[in-house]
């Protein structure tokens, strides 16, 4: 780009602040203007992983690292392999940031607070002269020939040669309005990482009760998942129940949140095995109790809970049931039923599913294919992510680009 030229960033959130940051640090005779409706910046990273920030996810394979995006994985492919958690961790690290990865991927930074994510980026933003305007939302976008006019909600109009969109998700389709004369699909929004409502199922008096691995299939679905799953004082949660409510996000809107999730509390095992488990532990221990048998490593409540669900009583000896009990008691174990009753907002991290439609976007650069040099990045893109840093992942990734082809460098990442 030539000399003055302007570069508005619309949202002051992860993907907004890192399109600026780079734009003006790698073009540094571009003005950059930042514009956030809110009296607040980084919101989103301050409150993000309960108040730790998960950066990013230790995943390292391209290839890999798309399969967590039930949105964009495809579309992702080509920009990960110019910018991704190696990047990320590098563009930190060279601002005295380094990271830590816990046992599941998920990486924070090594102060293990949010704080110290959103300060550098402030700085950096500081650093690079870029001009923040709090509490000035854009309404209107008017693509001009070669320029834009931008109208804010106070009446008065901003001029830029280049705009990247970072304003994120928006639970109704109107928060897209302001890109109304853009042109752009936007596909309809609908909240992605929630966990079950299970409204007076004893099954919640076991709050706090986990298992490391449960499979959770959706009925009348095709969807299923695994992992660890939570009982609440609401109903079920945990990675298995978050992964299912991603990939399934719009199916479960269609459903209304009323479905039915069959649980499965050992998923290496299905009915005829456990079924075969219980006829030898009935040859083996015919006098023990069935609540004293607890096994498969299941927590004992939970075990009772399942005792009783399949209508049997942990005084019971293995003598005295019938193949027909037992195998209703398998079945309980093996193909658990539970009708979900509306959904609860996951605190840690929830996202939109939906958003500006991901054909419209060439992701060499995030320009729009309608609009020459409006660029689009983080959230607001039809792209989500699991939790587990992957939605950061995606903002950081997708800011860069922009920022990189605004300035007029490619995007190599021998910049970060
Ligand atoms: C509680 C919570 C915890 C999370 N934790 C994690 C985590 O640990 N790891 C992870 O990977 N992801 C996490 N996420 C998801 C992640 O925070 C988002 O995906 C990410 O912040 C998206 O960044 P963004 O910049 O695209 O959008 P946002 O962060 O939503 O920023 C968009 C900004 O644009 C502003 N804006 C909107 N419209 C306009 C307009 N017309 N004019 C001007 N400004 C406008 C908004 O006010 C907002 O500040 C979490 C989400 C939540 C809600």
């Amino acid at each position: 780009m030539n000399q003055r030229q302007t570069l508005v960033v619309i949202g002051g959130g992860a993907a907004g602040f890192f399109a600026a940051i780079n734009g003006a640090r790698l073009n540094p005779m571009l003005e950059v203007v930042l514009l956030e409706k809110t009296t607040k910046l980084l919101s989103k990273v301050r409150v993000s992983g309960g108040g730790r920030c998960n950066v990013t996810h230790a995943c390292f394979d391209a290839a890999e690292l798309v399969k967590f995006y039930p949105r964009g994985g495809k579309e992702l492919r080509g920009a990960f392999s110019r910018f991704a958690v190696t990047h990320t961790m590098a563009w930190f690290e060279a601002r005295g940031i380094e990271l830590h990865t816990e046992a599941d991927g998920r990486m924070f930074p090594i102060t293990n607070d949010s704080e110290t994510i959103a300060r550098c980026l402030l700085d950096e933003a500081g650093r690079w002269n870029i001009r923040i305007q709090t509490q000035t939302e854009v309404v209107e976008i008017l693509p001009h020939e070669n320029s834009f006019q931008l109208q804010l909600h106070d009446g008065k109009t901003l001029h830029a040669n280049a705009v990247i969109v970072t304003a994120g998700g928006h639970a109704k389709k109107s928060g897209y309005d302001f890109l109304k004369n853009t042109g752009h699909v936007v596909i309809d929004p609908v909240p992605s990482l929630f966990t079950f409502n299970l409204p007076k199922n004893p099954i919640t008096e076991l709050m706090g009760v986990s298992v490391p691995k449960a499979e959770v299939k959706i009925r009348s679905t095709k969807l299923h998942s695994s992992g660890p799953l939570l009982v609440t004082h609401w109903g079920l949660s945990g990675p298995a129940v978050l992964k299912a409510s991603a990939w399934g996000a719009r199916d479960l809107a269609n459903l209304q949140y009323d479905f039915q999730a069959q649980i499965s509390w050992i998923p290496d095992l299905d009915v005829e095995d456990v079924f075969a488990y219980f006829l030898a532990l009935r040859e083996q221990h015919p006098t023990k109790t069935i609540g004293n048998s607890v096994s498969f490593g299941l927590p004992s409540r939970l075990w009772i809970f399942l005792v009783r669900k399949s209508g049997l009583q942990e005084t019971e000896r293995w003598a005295d049931l019938s193949h027909t009990r037992m195998r209703k008691w398998a079945e309980v174990i093996a193909a658990d039923v539970y009708d979900v009753r509306g959904k609860t907002t996951f605190k840690e991290e929830f996202v939109t599913a939906g958003g500006i439609a991901l054909p419209e976007i060439d992701f060499k650069t995030m320009q729009s294919k309608r609009c020459k040099n409006l660029f689009f990045a983080g959230e607001i893109l039809d792209i989500d992510g699991v939790t587990g840093g992957f939605n950061f992942q995606a903002a950081w990734t997708t800011a860069w680009i922009a920022a990189c082809s605004v300035s007029g460098l490619g995007t190599d990442s021998d910049l970060v």
